[in-house]
């Protein structure tokens, strides 16, 4: 097959829509290119594009300044001592599950862990254990959960557990368990913490120190407006000689990034977004208001958001047993939704999906949330009179 203008066209983002429509895609609204961004993706396009600059280790690049971005501007953003960039938020986790654990260790996750964090301490052959969450309506993570499973943990096995995490917020419901509190109770065991902000860093006020948690792992491509895939690891200086262990054969090499990491235009996009993606986090007050607001007016029309309420965060969840009831009567079947949001230039509903689905308020506006609540209501009110 080759890709001629034509299939170009055909398979091109830009021109399939995504970017022209309302998108409130959970997975995709923080990971939208700033200006620079799509500049730095052009200039940088080309395979290994920075290494000339490189002396052994990409986060010593003076020019392009990757140096600074790494050891200076991301540690102050993240609040932790140690940083490097990686190849996404799932190779973060991993190098910190691979290095802090030996095969048959126990790790716990929140039950909601992305499967991400599942596939990795399967790799490196962990045990992992849950933190149960209340279930419907709030899914909520109680912090005092970890204090058990940990000991249960203990009891099992004769050990602590080497590492815990938290998902903050969860990808499911969007919710944000109290992280202090797990974080306190975490060490009162002496277990590290391991904080999965994909959904958060990039998107709301992230400190690691303030929060307490020994590491810290953010998503270039789903919140900090980068090309990805690329990830940020932040740890503390405590762990940071085990998670950044060099190479006894290579001294320059950092043995878990197997040598390198983000070697071209996806550091670069980062880079030339986070000025912005520094901005935009000091407006997440407003964020959250727009989202709250966006959940209260779904509610008049008879979809219930479930998780924390009112909601912290962008990412929500709703249940609309109305949808689905229309679902059940129309020819198209569960497909409804997605064509009637499709007519109106709305995308992000995953296709197919009508009694539960995600979406994102985040960085739309109330002009362009408005034009997706007007959606709702016009559907709801088109086919419930069938
Ligand atoms: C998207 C997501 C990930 C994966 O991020 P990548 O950078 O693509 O590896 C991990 N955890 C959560 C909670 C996510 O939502």
């Amino acid at each position: 097959m080759t890709l001629d203008d034509a299939s170009l066209q055909k398979f091109g983002y830009i021109e399939r829509g995504p970017l022209n429509a309302i998108n409130i895609d959970p997975l995709q609204r923080g990971g939208i290119l700033t200006e620079e961004g799509r500049r730095a993706l052009v200039q940088w396009g080309d395979g290994y594009s920075i290494c000339d600059f490189c002396g052994g280790q990409l986060d010593m690049i003076k020019k392009p300044p990757i140096n600074d971005f790494v050891h200076k501007a991301l540690p102050e953003f993240l609040g932790t001592d140690e940083v490097r960039v990686t190849n996404g938020a799932r190779e973060s986790k991993f190098a910190v599950m691979h290095s802090m654990a030996n095969e048959g260790d126990f790790v716990v996750f929140d039950e909601v862990a992305h499967y991400s964090s599942y596939v990795g301490a399967q790799r490196a052959k962990l045990n992992v254990r849950t933190v149960p969450n209340s279930g419907r309506p709030d899914y909520r993570t109680e912090p005092e959960g970890y204090g058990i499973v940990i000991e249960e943990v203990i009891k099992e096995s004769g050990k602590t557990p080497a590492l815990a995490l938290l998902t903050y917020p969860d990808g499911n419901y969007g919710n944000l368990a109290d992280v202090r509190k797990v974080a306190s109770i975490c060490h009162e065991y002496d277990v590290p913490l391991l904080l999965n902000g994909a959904y958060a860093v990039g998107r709301m006020p992230m400190n690691a120190k303030d929060i307490g948690a020994d590491f810290i792992v953010g998503s270039g491509h789903k919140s900090m407006a980068a090309s990805g895939p690329i990830g940020v690891l932040g740890v503390s200086s405590e762990y940071a000689d085990i998670v950044f262990r060099k190479s006894p054969t290579y001294k320059t090499k950092e043995i878990e990034l197997l040598g390198c990491t983000a070697r071209g235009a996806t550091v670069m996009t980062m880079i030339a977004s986070f000025p912005e993606v520094v901005r935009r986090t000091r407006k997440w007050d407003s964020e959250v208001a727009d989202a709250r607001w966006f959940s209260e007016k779904l509610k008049v029309m008879g979809l219930t958001q479930m998780g924390d309420r009112p909601h912290n965060h962008d990412l929500m969840f709703f249940e609309a047993p109305n949808l689905y009831e229309i679902s059940k009567k129309v020819k198209k079947g569960r497909y409804f939704l997605y064509r009637e949001m499709k007519a109106r230039n709305i995308h992000g509903i995953k296709a197919g999906l009508t009694k539960y689905f995600k979406l994102s308020t985040y960085g739309v506006g109330r002009e362009d949330l408005s034009v997706v609540l007007d959606a709702f209501d016009e559907i709801i009110n088109k086919y419930e009179k069938l």
